[in-house]
């Protein structure tokens, strides 16, 4: 007997393809089976930021956390394996209740979440791969005054109360995204394929005339890196906050790594 993979019915009940608007009555009764062409794709893809980027739950009923215990309890709810936030409530407080609205909209999170004296003066956080490493020498309890201050002096991308987690946010996504092309390009060179192209995220300098689009249209802390490593993170950041861009500023973006769609999971 010969397989067949569809079953016979699918043959012989086939839907109706009919062109949009010619005469057919069982394309009338049955509207969803009308065939509409689809417009071709432009070339090059259009990006609408607005229809895209929705900040996530621009609002959250913030948890009040008795001990740091309590707010290591929530994160490893949220995924995150290894937390330590030592005694530092307010670091525990802001950290955990920032990502909770990424949680809550279907992001990926980070796997580690650690303290780090090796962090600048001044600064609150950074990322390495999936570890977000806190200051526990920062002003925690200030954070939120320090971070608008920022923002006014057109330092940040976004005002929002959790802006910095939102920067964070975009380093561990853009780090994701990078990690994504190298196992690609890791699978595609042991496939011995060729004439394939990976098509690698820049991670070369900015131009001049990139650096006046950032720093006019995103930030000064986006242009603070020469190899672009604060772009993605910035404009993240800004879109989390309900900022849109102009194309030229996405196609940075896109070009750096950043994402396009609002719940990656
Ligand atoms: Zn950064």
């Amino acid at each position: 007997m010969i397989f067949c993979p569809q079953p016979y019915r699918f043959v012989s009940n086939a839907m109706p393809i009919t062109r949009f608007g010619q005469n057919n009555d069982d394309a009338k009764a049955h509207p969803s089976h009308v065939f509409r062409p689809r417009k071709q794709p432009d070339a090059k893809p259009h990006f609408r930021p607005k229809a895209v980027f929705r900040p996530v739950t621009p609002f959250v009923y913030p948890l009040q956390f008795r001990s740091t215990r309590e707010a290591e309890r929530a994160a490893h709810a949220m995924g995150i394996e290894t937390v330590n936030f030592q005694d530092d409530l307010a670091a525990a407080t802001y950290i955990v209740n920032g990502l909770r609205r990424f949680y809550d909209a279907g992001y990926p999170s980070f796997r580690a979440i650690i303290p780090s004296n090796a962090i600048p003066n001044g600064s609150p956080a950074e990322v390495s791969g999936d570890t977000l490493r806190y200051n526990p020498g920062y002003d925690w309890a200030n954070i939120q005054g320090h971070q608008r201050g920022m923002f006014d002096a057109g330092l940040i991308s976004s005002g929002h109360p959790y802006a910095i987690i939102d920067h964070e946010m975009g380093h561990l996504l853009e780090n994701m995204q990078r990690a994504k092309r190298r196992h690609f390009a890791t699978w595609l060179s042991r496939q011995t394929l060729t004439g394939e192209t990976t098509h690698p995220l820049r991670c070369d300098a900015l131009s001049p005339q990139e650096v006046d689009l950032l720093s006019a249209n995103v930030s000064r802390y986006a242009i603070s890196q020469a190899d672009g490593s604060e772009v993605v993170p910035e404009i993240f950041c800004g879109l989390m906050g309900g900022k849109s861009y102009s194309e030229a500023v996405m196609n940075l973006y896109q070009s750096y790594g950043g994402i396009l769609n609002p719940n990656p999971v």
